[in-house]
């Protein structure tokens, strides 16, 4: 079972390993807080390297010993649906723990959770479909085929923000291909892995297949990306900590896709529905209290329409309700740790200090509660500055004015990450022509912050390595085989290749 007994009111949580529950090893363990109500709210297993070795270990035993990559796809079809149909039932609650381990909306993070099952599904159905081809040989005393083959051990290191559904980016394909799987959630947020877990097991996934290890501090992350025990890495976070698991990774030569941090830009032309454009605006910058990789943090608009977009988006983040994130009401909740919230504020003055103009916002809402911030709104933002290239992660947007489409464009890409961004226009030329130009790796049109599992998702530049999501996510789970047969029966000189 993944909850045990209360000890002082804290829910307490086991780890997940070859298909037991069980303590650290060292028997540690640190309390895991709600930042809404800034109090702990679970008891959570320290993982030392050691646990990190064991949970690596049962996975290459499932993967090297053990019937799960042998299965046939169609199989392993039927375990994934399995588990969609677990997780939908269980959305609501899982959606619950992650708002009480994040305190983000619980709206936000049920509706997460409810979709999570599609990603399974999705996969499900793939799962049998994994094929290889045959080659037109130019010889032709050969056969040649290939075979995509389950990449092995897949360690999964993974950020607060949305824990499951980034967790799900990952899981599904890796199931589908045929691979086991080591998760490392947050220290911010290890519970709903845990319970995630539960549902694994009660799926019937063979032991070993799945296996959770959770963490206080970067130790058991750091342990896992540089295990030699591991095939594949696949990584969430910050820009800095995808660079730390890179080196870790090259000593071993593990595959690695990487999902980081963006500056996304988000360009609103003088003909676009501003009514529209400010909304968009809001759902980038302000849903989730900013806290996501995606956020359109900032705001590239045409000097014609720049001030009657800014009222309108100051009048808006005004009324923006700052409270209790399950209460069905409150459209912003705190931000999810002390260190975040401080980095946020630290941020906003210091884009104050290079000279840009508060608009709306800047400051801590105490009223609210220990860790919240106003949704704040920074104009005269220069695109040199601080704030203007280096991620917040909070709600703070820079606006930023243009006169030309080469202009926004040139804005728009003078950033070093690529994730995604938005424009804004009616004139169906230039809506295609601005998405082609941009350099990054999703760009919604009069539209903002729209995902899919059908859909490629990742980044250009810093902001990643690879595709999530997608048919094509499962060939990051896979390596490719030729198969040579030769035909004819007779012998060649053996000193010449071919
Ligand atoms: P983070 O980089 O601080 O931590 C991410 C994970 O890495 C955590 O589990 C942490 O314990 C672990 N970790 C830390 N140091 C490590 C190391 N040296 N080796 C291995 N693991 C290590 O990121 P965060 O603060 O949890 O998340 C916020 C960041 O994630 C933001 O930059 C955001 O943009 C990014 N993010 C990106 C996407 C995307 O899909 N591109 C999605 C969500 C979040």
């Amino acid at each position: 079972m993944a909850t045990a007994q209360r000890s002082r009111d804290l829910t307490r949580y086991q780890m997940y390993i070859g298909g037991e529950w069980v303590d650290a090893e060292a028997s540690a363990s640190f309390e895991s807080q709600n930042p809404y109500l800034s109090e702990p709210w679970a008891e959570v297993p320290e993982g030392s390297a050691d646990d990190v070795d064991g949970a690596v270990r049962a996975a290459r035993k499932a993967f090297d010993a053990g019937d799960w990559p042998n299965m046939t796809g169609r199989e392993r079809s039927k375990l994934l649906l399995r588990l969609a149909g677990l997780v939908a039932d269980n959305a609501d609650q899982l959606g619950e723990v992650e708002t009480r381990d994040n305190g983000k909306l619980l709206r936000e993070m049920q509706g997460q959770c409810r979709l999570l099952s599609e990603w399974f599904e999705f996969y499900a159905g793939a799962a049998d479909k994994i094929n290889g081809e045959v080659i037109a040989s130019d010889k032709p005393n050969f056969l040649v085929y290939t075979r995509k083959e389950p990449i092995g051990v897949v360690a999964a290191v993974l950020p607060w923000n949305s824990p499951l559904l980034l967790l799900a980016f990952k899981l599904a394909p890796a199931l589908a291909a045929g691979c086991t799987f080591v998760a490392k959630p947050s220290e911010q947020t290890p519970v709903s892995t845990l319970e995630f877990a539960r549902l694994m097991d009660e799926a019937g996934f063979p032991p070993g297949v799945f296996n959770v290890v959770t963490g206080s501090s970067d130790l058991p992350g750091k342990a896992l990306v540089s295990h030699p025990g591991v095939d594949k890495i696949a990584f969430t976070g910050s820009t800095l900590t995808g660079i730390n698991v890179v080196r870790a990774a090259a000593e071993n030569l593990s595959r690695v896709t990487l999902e980081l941090g963006g500056k996304s830009p988000n360009i609103v032309f003088d003909d676009a529905d501003l009514e529209a454009a400010t909304n968009g605006t809001v759902a980038g910058i302000f849903a989730a209290t900013g806290q996501t990789c995606i956020a359109g943090s900032r705001l590239i608009v045409h000097e014609n329409v720049h001030d009657e977009l800014v009222e309108r988006l100051v009048a808006r983040a005004k009324t923006i309700k700052l409270g209790d994130p399950s209460d069905p009401s409150t459209e912003m909740g705190p931000v999810a740790f002390r260190d975040q919230l401080d980095k946020v504020v630290g941020m906003i003055n210091g884009g104050v200090d290079e000279g840009a103009k508060l608009a709306y916002g800047g400051r801590q809402d105490p009223d609210a509660g220990e860790l919240f911030v106003q949704p704040t709104i920074l104009t005269e933002v220069d695109n040199g500055m601080q704030i203007a290239q280096e991620e917040v992660f909070g709600p703070v947007l820079s606006v930023l004015r243009f006169s030309s489409e080469d202009e926004a464009v040139a804005l728009a890409n003078d950033t070093r990450f690529g994730l995604a961004a938005g424009v804004w226009t009616k004139d169906v030329h230039r809506a295609h022509r601005v998405a082609h130009r941009v350099r990054a790796g999703t760009v919604w049109v009069n539209a903002y912050r729209a995902i899919s599992f059908t859909t490629p998702f990742g980044g250009f530049g810093m902001s990643g390595w690879g595709r999530e999501n997608g048919v094509a996510a499962i060939d990051h789970y896979t390596e490719s085989k030729s198969i040579w047969v030769e035909l004819s029966g007779g012998t060649r000189d053996p000193f010449v290749m071919g």
